[in-house]
């Protein structure tokens, strides 16, 4: 009998040397099943692009004369759970071997190393041929170290891939533009056009309707606008390297009450499913730079991203699971507002934040670190809690990637192994980077009473709920001072409003 090779939802680069050759003795096995549906409430349009891309590779493969067994969610015949149907098509094909790549997920990982241990047949695990760095990279780089700091980890991946760099020197005599970077938005240069497709998926959305799956969000089933083929996702590269990435640096920290994508990449779900070779992405800006088409602060703040940060997260979930997703070092336990699921807030960076992502499926880093995620965290919401929700409502959201970035960078749920201090800021920051405070009922200079914006009395409250054990951390002396410096009744004032912002958070 013929190698089934299981192909997962986000393994879906046609560039994979498993394609290389045409073989009439294999069969490549996709499959949309409840299990992938159900582990948490995902987006509508996730659920949707997901499975939209992975029929479009099926169609691709088969048109290339491979074979394919394309199991849908309305199958009868499917078990709803890949090894249910894994075991099924073993059978069904007699087939001599099963063949997988390693997935990105602790979960399927276990499931299909378990699985594979019982099986009637050899099962074997090969690469995905994906990421620039092993499983274990970081660990290796970083060993011994009690903060995992990125930045060491980043710059061994620049030497060692030979990015952005001029001999033993990093390009421009600097490993890092952030001092260019991090400014404000306003309206200049314009944002420039959506370069993204647009797709009718209205069939595909009544099936996943019809077989009973549940989602949040808008499914903009009618204008799906995410690549759905590596095609889509290459002509998407060559928009934003093109108009955005010249701006990238400067503006990729700026928030903006009415645009909602800025100059970043909305690449994202691409590479996560393995469209786009984090490589080529990284080569097509550095050589943006090298051509004199994008400045070098806005090429090493991208390149950092994926190099960087993407690679970073990901090592330290393959050291850090099981259990990183459990991690609650701060003890909260409070539900998230009911609005983070309708959006239906005052405050208008959240609104606008959360809106977006229930229209969208998309907020970028800014929107998801500090709006979101601080306020999440000031408020004292479960981080696991938190973590469903991020890993629900992107379009990007697979626990490799999200877990670190929700738990570890934004909710110090891990105790500060990835971030050297907690990501917490008062209203002033928001005000600072971005336009919404403008179109806010809540007033971002006070403190307390009815108009206080309530990101300031949260956070002073955090500062001094949390003073004992940010204490070590230097990173914290500034903010620190200034909370010593508070007048004691100001203080007990400032903290009691922030219990009553508590007590009535859901109507906030
Ligand atoms: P750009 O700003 O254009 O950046 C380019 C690319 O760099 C991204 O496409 C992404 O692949 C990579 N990248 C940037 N920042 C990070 C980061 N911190 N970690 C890993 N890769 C990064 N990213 C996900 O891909 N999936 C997630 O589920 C996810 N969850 C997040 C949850 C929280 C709480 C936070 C704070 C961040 C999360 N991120 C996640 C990281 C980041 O916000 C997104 O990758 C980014 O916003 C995607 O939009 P973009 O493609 O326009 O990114």
């Amino acid at each position: 009998g013929p190698t089934l090779r299981l192909l997962l939802g986000d393994q879906l680069d046609p560039l994979h040397p498993w394609f290389g050759e045409r073989r009439a003795d294999v069969v490549y096995v996709l499959m949309e099943v409840r299990q992938e549906t159900d582990y948490v409430r995902h987006h509508a349009q996730k659920v949707l692009a997901i499975f939209a891309a992975m029929r479009a590779l099926a169609q691709q493969l088969r048109a290339n004369g491979h074979r394919v067994r394309y199991v849908t969610i309305d199958d009868p015949s499917s078990r709803q759970t890949l090894t249910g149907n894994l075991d099924a098509l073993t059978r069904h094909y007699r087939a001599a071997a099963v063949e997988y790549q390693h997935p990105d997920e602790w979960r399927l990982d276990a499931l299909l190393r378990e699985w594979g241990a019982d099986a009637p047949v050899p099962v074997r695990a090969v690469d995905s041929a994906h990421f620039l760095a092993p499983r274990d990279g970081v660990t290796r780089a970083l060993a011994g170290h009690r903060q995992w700091v990125m930045e060491h980890f980043y710059r061994r991946m620049r030497r060692q891939h030979r990015v952005l760099m001029d001999g033993d020197a990093p390009a421009g005599g600097q490993w890092n533009f952030d001092a260019d970077n991090r400014q404000p938005w306003r309206g200049e240069p314009p944002e420039p056009p959506d370069p993204r497709p647009c797709h009718d998926q209205q069939a595909l959305w009544r099936t996943i309707e019809a077989a009973g799956v549940a989602t949040i969000g808008d499914p903009q089933a009618d204008t799906l606008r995410w690549p759905l083929t590596r095609a889509e996702a290459l002509a998407q590269l060559d928009a934003f390297v093109a108009h955005a990435l010249p701006h990238f640096g400067p503006y990729q920290d700026a928030l903006s009450h009415t645009h909602t994508r800025l100059f970043h990449s909305q690449l994202s779900f691409a590479l996560n499913v393995k469209l786009l070779h984090p490589r080529e992405v990284i080569a097509r800006a550095e050589a943006a730079w090298r051509s004199g088409d994008a400045p070098l602060a806005s090429v090493e703040g991208f390149v950092r991203q994926i190099l960087g940060w993407r690679e970073y997260v990901r090592g330290v979930y393959w050291a850090h699971m099981p259990g990183y997703t459990a991690r609650n070092a701060l003890g909260h336990q409070r539900p998230l507002p009911r609005w983070y699921w309708d959006g239906q807030t005052r405050m208008a960076c959240l609104r606008a934040a959360i809106g977006q992502t229930l229209a969208g499926a998309y907020a970028h880093h800014i929107q998801r670190l500090m709006v979101t995620g601080n306020f999440a965290l000031l408020l004292g919401c479960d981080p696991a809690e938190v973590h469903r929700w991020y890993l629900g409502v992107y379009i990007d959201a697979f626990e490799w990637v999200e877990a670190p970035n929700t738990l570890g960078m934004s909710q110090w749920a891990d105790g500060g192994l990835m971030a050297t201090k907690p990501y917490v800021s008062s209203a002033s920051y928001l005000q600072r980077m971005g336009d919404h405070c403008r179109a806010c009922p809540y007033d971002p200079r006070q403190r307390v009473g009815e108009r206080a914006c309530p990101f300031n009395a949260l956070y002073w409250d955090f500062l001094a709920r949390q003073r004992e054990r940010l204490a070590a951390n230097p990173r914290m002396a500034m903010m620190l001072r200034q909370l010593d410096r508070m007048e004691p009744e100001t203080l007990a004032a400032t903290r009691q409003h922030a219990e009553a912002l508590r007590q009535r958070a859901d109507a906030l």
